[in-house]
């Protein structure tokens, strides 16, 4: 169980290399200067027990494929697959998207960019989603990783990894960083994943790489949090993440342009009327939005394999199911949090 829990990672095969590893080290024990051509005599075999402490000093030794590679990707998200949020779009298409296309114009105006933006705002209300689109937008290469990938302390090798993702990212730029989960680079206070020292390195190479972009290189950072009074305050000082944006849960006129989105290559009965039900999906977020127009569309299916489009009913009998993911003192904390780190920067 604990193997499985630092782990972190790993695929397959690396499990079973870390496997063979174990096991290579319980013989070792025995049987110092082992030759495995020769075999290994039978007695030796049958008492031969591979420990905890085997398994824990293999795992240094074998790198988990899941972080070796630093996958670049190229999204497809625009502009128009994002409902509402318009004042964080405003300021990403400004901060993010105009820097990256017309570094040259900010250079004659002797502006710098933001180097780093921190979007912040209930899970699944669209910040993985701003990113990419912001990517896409700006016809720059995608590379996200999230905190914990960062923190495997089995691994000792954080530092290197964002490195390695800054290096990455400057030899593909122009390029967005997204690191999702920052949170987790929190010290100690209880929002940390990783060891105490590890976390802090980490943050401090990740401050000392971000120091280090020079302006217009092509890079630019963007991190998410649910929880941004959960952050190292090192992380907020000017030149680091010193953009806001806050991606709240979606007003009635934002539910309206989400559902549209979503509904966009399902054939809706007559009957449905979108503004109603955007009406009566208070809180939800654009992922519970995403949700319930999936579940009628199950459900329109479930009536009959034949079914020619989804209707009224079906939303009916989706909305028995799915709940919104925000209540209104999540809400009410969100805005608060705004108020402190608004006047905090
Ligand atoms: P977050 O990163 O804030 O937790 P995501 O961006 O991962 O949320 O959202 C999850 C999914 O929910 C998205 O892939 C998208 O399908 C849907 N979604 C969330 N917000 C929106 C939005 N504003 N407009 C359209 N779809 C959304």
């Amino acid at each position: 169980d604990e193997i499985a829990r630092t782990t972190y990672g790993f695929v397959g095969a690396d499990l079973g290399a870390l496997v063979r590893e174990a096991a290579m080290d319980a013989l070792r024990r025995v049987l110092p200067d082992i030759n495995l051509r020769e075999g290994i005599p039978s007695e030796v075999l049958e008492k031969l027990t591979v420990s905890q402490d085997d398994f824990m000093s293999a795992m240094k030794r074998i790198q988990p494929s899941a972080l070796r590679e630093i996958m670049i990707q190229a999204p497809n998200v625009r502009w128009d697959d994002v409902g509402g949020l318009d004042e964080a779009q405003m300021k990403l298409k400004e901060g993010v998207e105009l820097p990256l296309r017309a570094p040259q114009s900010f250079k004659r105006m002797g502006i710098r960019p933001a180097k780093g933006f921190l979007l912040f705002g209930p899970p699944g209300t669209g910040k993985t989603l701003l990113a990419k689109a912001v990517a896409r937008e700006a016809e720059a290469n995608f590379v996200a990783t999230k905190s914990s990938d960062l923190l495997s302390k089995w691994y000792g090798e954080s530092e290197q990894q964002v490195s390695r993702l800054f290096e990455r990212a400057r030899q593909v730029a122009p390029t967005v960083i997204f690191i999702d989960e920052i949170d987790s680079l929190a010290p100690a206070r209880g929002g940390g994943l990783g060891e105490p020292a590890v976390t802090e390195r980490v943050v401090n190479t990740l401050l000392a790489e971000m120091d280090g972009l020079e302006d217009m290189q092509g890079v630019v950072v963007m991190a998410a949090t649910n929880r941004p009074n959960l952050l190292d305050p090192a992380l907020l000082r000017p030149g680091r993440f010193d953009e806001l944006v806050y991606v709240p849960v979606p007003d009635k006129k934002a539910r309206l342009k989400i559902l549209g989105i979503h509904t966009k290559k399902m054939p809706l009965a007559k009957d449905i009327d979108l503004d109603e039900l955007a009406e009566q999906t208070v809180r939800f977020t654009g992922a519970d939005l995403e949700d319930l127009t999936r579940r009628a569309g199950l459900i329109a299916l479930r009536r009959s394999l034949d079914a020619s489009d989804v209707t009224k009913g079906d939303f009916s009998k989706a909305l028995q199911e799915v709940r919104p993911s925000v209540t209104p003192e999540m809400e009410q904390e969100y805005e608060e949090m705004l108020r402190t780190l608004r006047q905090e920067s």
